[in-house]
């Protein structure tokens, strides 16, 4: 073989080689992030979102010592002070026993033991005599257990249920979760618009939601409802993150479509920066048509169902409930009322409850505290690539600049 021509042989195969050894690096650092201990530790130090160009990460509030709220705030024995009109409200099903009782122990050592709020069971069917019996051991505090209506839980007559088919086949494609399980979507459509409605909550102003499962880890040593009530609170939460844009694609539309219909129902002071962010998840504002997709997350809230009452929200749940996403698509409650608020409420009527220590799998709020036990100050979840579903970053740049 002329020499050239051995040459150009060599060549040729070094470039395969190093081409090959470049192909394989890539192939091993695809797939299933692998979050090193550096980059999670990095994560706990700074809340998972890095605004883009300008600012740097935020320092994690959760991290510095976090103490009870500024405010007025009323403590046991102080006898003076109302009761605030509340109750712990949970919508389980019976399966759920075990679940619910976990977390009612945690419920009643850090905060029910000491203030006795009575708590309200929903069910779709009638709970058993066990399920009553277990629950009411788990409290001194009266338990009531309410069944929903039908007229508020089942699927109204204006839904086609052919329709219903077809698009939940798009949602299965779209890997959305319980995309095909009619309760589930029954269940966000009453957290959505029906649980304040119940006859047994008519004279009752605020509620605690529980779901069974998630923990509580730190003790609360004043009354949350009187908290709220007493500092002019309206709603309060835990943990902020993004939804599944594919289960809520015609969502905002519909809500512009509301809104247009009633511009005097948004706020002067709302949060509309915070629900139409497009700079941090871009794909997620393109897919929702124009919502970030940020919201609380709705298995905890503290709220006055006076808001949920007023005609603002109440006539935009009804507005959503006769254009159907409920079931042509899977709005959550949870970005529905985050959309009801961030629009319809001043925005200095929410709160972050940042000194309740709380986990609903996979994400925690963990603050750095003495009264609390359990999880790890900073902690946002145990799966390190999670960490960027963490949106609480958007709600401080946009409405708490403090
Ligand atoms: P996820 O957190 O979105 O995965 O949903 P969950 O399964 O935790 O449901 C949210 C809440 O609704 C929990 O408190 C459940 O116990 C409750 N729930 C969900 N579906 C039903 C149902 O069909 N009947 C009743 N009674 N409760 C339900
Ligand atoms: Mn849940």
């Amino acid at each position: 073989m002329p020499l050239n021509r051995r040459v150009k042989r060599l060549l040729a195969l070094i470039a395969l080689v190093v081409v090959s050894v470049f192909i394989i690096r890539k192939i091993k650092h695809s797939g299933t992030p692998q979050v090193s201990q550096q980059q999670q530790e990095e994560s706990l130090r700074t809340t998972a979102l890095k605004h883009p160009g300008s600012s740097p990460p935020s320092p994690n509030p959760l991290l510095q010592e976090v103490g009870e709220p500024d405010g007025i705030l009323t403590r046991i024995g102080d006898t003076d002070r109302p009761r605030a009109s509340a109750t712990l409200l949970s919508l389980v099903r019976n399966s759920e026993l075990r679940g619910i009782v976990r977390t009612m122990q945690d419920v009643e050592r850090t905060f029910n033991s000491k203030f006795n709020y009575p708590w309200t069971f929903f069910n779709d069917e009638p709970f058993t005599e066990e399920f009553k019996r277990r629950t009411q051991e788990m409290t001194k505090a009266p338990c009531r257990y309410e069944l929903i209506p039908k007229e508020h839980w089942e699927t109204p007559p204006w839904i086609n249920k052919d329709i219903v088919a077809v698009s939940g086949q798009i949602l299965v494609e779209d890997n959305i979760m319980y995309a095909k399980q009619q309760s589930y979507h029954k269940m966000c459509r009453w957290n959505s618009g029906m649980f304040y409605k119940h006859p047994a909550l008519k004279d009752v102003r605020w509620y605690w939601r529980i779901e069974p499962n998630t923990r509580y880890y730190c003790s609360i040593d004043y009354d949350v409802f009187r908290y709220m009530e007493d500092n002019d609170k309206t709603y309060g939460y835990v943990i902020n993150i993004y939804d599944a844009p594919q289960s809520i694609r015609s969502l905002w539309p519909t809500t512009m479509e509301f809104v247009a219909q009633h511009p005097e129902y948004v706020n002067p002071n709302n949060a509309l920066q915070w629900l139409t962010d497009s700079e941090i998840r871009p794909d997620h504002n393109v897919i929702a048509n124009g919502y970030s997709t940020c919201h609380f997350w709705s298995n905890f809230e503290i709220g006055d169902m006076n808001f949920f009452r007023s005609d603002a929200y109440d006539k935009y749940f009804e507005y959503l409930d006769h254009a159907g996403g409920f079931f042509y698509e899977r709005w959550g409650d949870a970005p529905v009322h985050s959309i009801g608020l961030g629009l319809f409420l001043d925005k200095s009527k929410i709160h972050w409850f940042k000194d309740i220590g709380y986990l609903h799998m996979p994400y925690y709020n963990c603050p750095a505290s003495k009264k609390c036990s359990g999880c790890q100050a900073g902690r946002f979840t145990d799966a390190g690539y999670l960490n960027r579903e963490n949106c609480i970053d958007n709600f401080f740049k946009y409405v708490h600049a403090d």
